[in-house]
């Protein structure tokens, strides 16, 4: 059997738990099996290293800025290689050029297009451990890429489709996927599977503790994943394509603080106007999110939306440079605002689910900015510091701490 283990940084954060980790990837090892590890970066290194950069610069090169959040997940495999060796184990470390990870060009962004299995068989062949880099890959100029914070998680589920792997695991600090945020929302209860679609929607609201490149990828190959915590050996959550199942109403609820929104006020009520402004956003690299307009007045509606915060200032600059273009009078920016999604594969069918939203947030006293809907989920644009008090006051609502 092959085996794909991915650890998230806080299970290999310190010398104990990276023989921890050692000790728990020596079992699958001992029963025969070839284990190919993925790794992140130890505990906070990767947000350390961004400090560092900061330090030098408040802009840095996004293709330094790969090079350098690379070399953490470079010392956990080394480290991770070191640990097995002292325990009498042969294991090897690969970086993402060691191996072939191939990916688009986009630095601090890339996408994983092509992997070589060839190094990683030749090793499992000479019975190594196989310790290999999350989160980075190579690019068509032979420079490191990054995937995106969270991205080891894609590595792991792009190795095991390219391995044809037949386990998938990703190790986390909590022991699976929970209807939400399990730190903010303490009646969250453990999910026994979820299907990739729900699993996808969870993760691209902002429950980080999937990357959410990592699903879609699982979809796409079939790869059956199961996340579970590195530091019990509780069973986890399975996460895979739920048919047996009848299709929960909810399942999950998710929140994003990387929104913020931006209000063009008095644009003139015609034709093409809302064309000009997201053709804009198209033309820069801006990706919008929610959109509302308002009704038309005397002539002029408001049109609001939102984008990352990361987007936020070329987004408003854009706008501003184009008042007279799109014939409006303003823009007002607004970054503490936060996303909160309900999802339910089974809510498409069901009108009553929005309301149960709306009806805890008004029992909590929090306020909509924007809502936004689609076939298996409902979203709110809320204030960022009622973010605890909604997820909480909506999960009691729909009763999920119920769930089984
Ligand atoms: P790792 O370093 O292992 O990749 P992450 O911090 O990226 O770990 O992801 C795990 C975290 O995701 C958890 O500690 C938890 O706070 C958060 N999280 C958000 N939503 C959920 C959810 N629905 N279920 C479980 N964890 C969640
Ligand atoms: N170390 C990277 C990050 O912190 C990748 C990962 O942990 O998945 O985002
Ligand atoms: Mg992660």
């Amino acid at each position: 059997m092959l085996i794909v283990k991915k650890f998230g940084g806080s299970s290999v954060a310190n010398k104990e738990r990276v023989f921890n980790v050692a000790r728990r990837v020596i079992e699958d090892y001992e029963k025969g099996h070839d284990v190919v590890v993925v790794l992140s970066a130890q505990g906070d290194t990767t947000d350390e290293l961004i400090a560092k950069a900061r330090e030098i610069t408040p802009q840095p090169s996004r293709r330094e800025m790969d090079m350098l959040l690379t070399t953490g997940e470079q010392q956990s495999v080394a480290l991770m290689a070191m640990a097995l060796h002292t325990l009498g184990y042969q294991a090897v470390s690969l970086n993402a050029f060691q191996v072939g990870m191939r990916t688009t060009s986009a630095y601090s962004k890339a996408r994983l297009k092509r992997i070589d299995d060839e190094r990683i068989r030749f090793e499992l062949d000479r019975k190594n451990i196989v310790l290999v880099t999350g989160f980075q890959g190579i690019n068509r100029y032979d420079d490191i890429t990054t995937l995106g914070r969270g991205g080891s998680d894609t590595t792991a589920v792009a190795l095991a489709a390219e391995l044809k792997a037949d386990k998938c695991e990703i190790y986390t600090d909590v022991e699976g996927v929970y209807t939400a945020d399990p730190r903010v929302v303490k009646n969250a209860c453990k999910l026994k599977e979820i299907s990739y679609d729900e699993m996808l929607e969870l993760a691209s609201l902002g429950a980080k503790v999937l990357h959410n490149r990592s699903v879609e990828l699982a979809k796409k190959y079939n790869v059956e994943l199961v996340v579970r915590s590195s530091l019990s050996t509780a069973e986890g959550t399975i996460v895979r394509e739920v048919s047996h199942m009848e299709k929960m109403l909810v399942s999950g609820i998710a929140a994003d603080k990387d929104v913020a929104r931006i209000a063009v006020i008095g644009i003139k009520d015609e034709p093409g106007r809302a064309f000009k402004l997201f053709g804009l956003m198209g033309k820069h690299n801006i990706n919008v999110d929610i959109i509302l307009q308002s009704i038309g007045r005397d002539g002029s509606k408001d049109i609001s939306f939102t984008v990352s915060r990361d987007s936020l200032e070329d987004a408003k600059k854009v706008i501003q440079d184009n008042l007279e273009v799109l014939a409006a009078r303003e823009v007002v920016v607004e970054d503490k605002v936060a996303k909160v999604s309900v999802v339910g594969a089974g809510m498409a069918s069901n009108p009553g689910v929005a309301s149960t939203m709306f009806e805890a947030l008004y029992d909590a006293n929090v306020n909509i900015h924007m809502i936004s809907t689609s076939e298996i989920k409902i979203s709110v644009l809320i204030d960022e510091d009622d973010v605890e008090v909604a997820m909480n006051a909506i999960h009691d609502n729909f009763k999920l701490h119920l769930i089984k």
